[in-house]
């Protein structure tokens, strides 16, 4: 008898509590029928905005829309370079090329991060953002981003889409940059039913032109102070998010759990996230890395266990931009083929992640 297929990610809502309150949420919005910019898209803000200890946050229609309008709200455009990690989701490379700047890849350290000297080497009289990633819900060398970014005169925005609820130092993601961005997608960790993302930011004009850049570059119902696309947050969403926040802290908590489980069985095995006391990772992924990686998933997933290469090309290798790509990434290029993703997500129990561990021993041990 084959055994049930451990998940990758599991989306569905089974739990009929879990449902009854979404469902509720939907229902109020039914009822008062402000469909955009409703006032549910107001009270997300204003709850995300404190539980990051930030004084604004707009929604927007996706983590892709935050990073483009908060690049366009820093002035970014053509002529302009902005450094991100070599190893990232595409989204990150195209808004700052939908900006109409150039993006220049920087390596990524061992914590599969930005690394602070690489951005640092990258920077030219054209550089006007630093926009790191805290890949895989670990928050990135703030400390060292932030003094360089000072130093040489250069915006820092977060690209904190995978990392909603992770902590370094006490201070939660979206807290550090200029502006952080957020994407709530589905499969994120704080995850509406659709499309939605947030910017956060502490100042009052970044925030009132990210206003006006989600919607057409309106500023009221008449006048349109610059050309943008609309990319409103839909109330629907920031219903379904509201009804959501308060598992947010549990569902971070139970990934921990589970990759702490991870850690004690696959130690020595493969490598295994790193994880110092000031961090309070968010386990977005649990990403191991092994030079046996393509050889172990197939053998996982004949065993009924999806794991995934999450992202299996670096940014400057993909096709859109391979050709002129400019940076430096040899430590990326060395361990983009190493990193293979084991399910993590919440619904999993220990005897799921008992499971994964005995079969990756057996890879180990010579099975077949
Ligand atoms: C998910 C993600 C995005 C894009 O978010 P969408 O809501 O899918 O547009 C951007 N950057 C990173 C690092 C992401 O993981």
């Amino acid at each position: 008898m084959p055994r049930k297929t451990i998940r990758f990610m599991d989306l569905r809502i089974q739990d009929p509590r879990a449902r009854k309150r979404l469902l509720e949420a939907v229902s109020r919005v039914f009822r008062h029928g402000v469909f955009l910019l409703g006032p549910e898209v107001a009270e997300l803000e204003k709850r995300v905005a404190a539980r990051c200890g930030r004084k604004f946050a707009v929604g927007v229609s996706s983590g892709t829309d935050a990073l483009l309008f908060t690049l366009k709200t820093f002035g970014v455009g053509p002529g302009d370079e902005v450094i991100i990690p070599a190893l990232s989701w595409i989204a990150t490379a195209n808004a700052v090329a939908m900006a109409g700047a150039r993006p220049v890849f920087a390596d990524i350290g061992d914590d599969l991060n930005i690394s602070p000297s690489s951005a640092e080497r990258l920077i030219t009289p054209r550089t006007k953002v630093l926009m790191p990633v805290h890949y895989t819900g670990k928050i990135c060398a703030m400390e060292d981003l932030s003094r360089i970014a000072r130093a040489r005169g250069l915006a820092l925005i977060e690209d904190a889409s995978q990392a909603f609820g992770a902590r370094r130092g006490g201070r939660p993601a979206g807290s550090f940059g200029d502006a952080a961005c957020f994407s709530l997608n589905p499969m994120k960790v704080f995850a509406a039913c659709g499309e939605a993302g947030i910017v956060l930011t502490d100042r009052a004009d970044i925030a009132e032109r990210l206003g006006v850049l989600r919607y057409n570059g309106m500023v009221n119902r008449e006048t349109c102070l610059e050309p943008s696309l609309n990319g409103r947050l839909d109330t629907l969403q920031a219903a379904l998010l509201l009804a959501r926040l308060g598992d947010v802290d549990a569902i971070i908590a139970k990934r921990r759990k589970i990759a702490a489980w991870y850690d004690e069985r696959l130690k020595g095995k493969v490598g295994t996230p790193r994880q110092s006391s000031k961090e309070q990772d968010c386990y977005y992924t649990y990403t191991i890395r092994t030079p046996e990686r393509d050889r172990l998933k197939a053998f996982l997933e004949a065993r009924g266990v999806e794991a995934r290469v999450r992202d299996p090309y670096l940014m400057p290798e993909q096709p859109a931009y391979r050709r002129g790509a400019k940076g430096e990434f040899p430590n990326a290029k060395r361990l983009a083929g190493r990193l293979l993703c084991l399910p993590a997500h919440e619904k999993l129990s220990r005897s799921d992640v008992s499971r994964v561990c005995g079969l990756i021993d057996r890879f180990f041990e010579g099975a077949d």
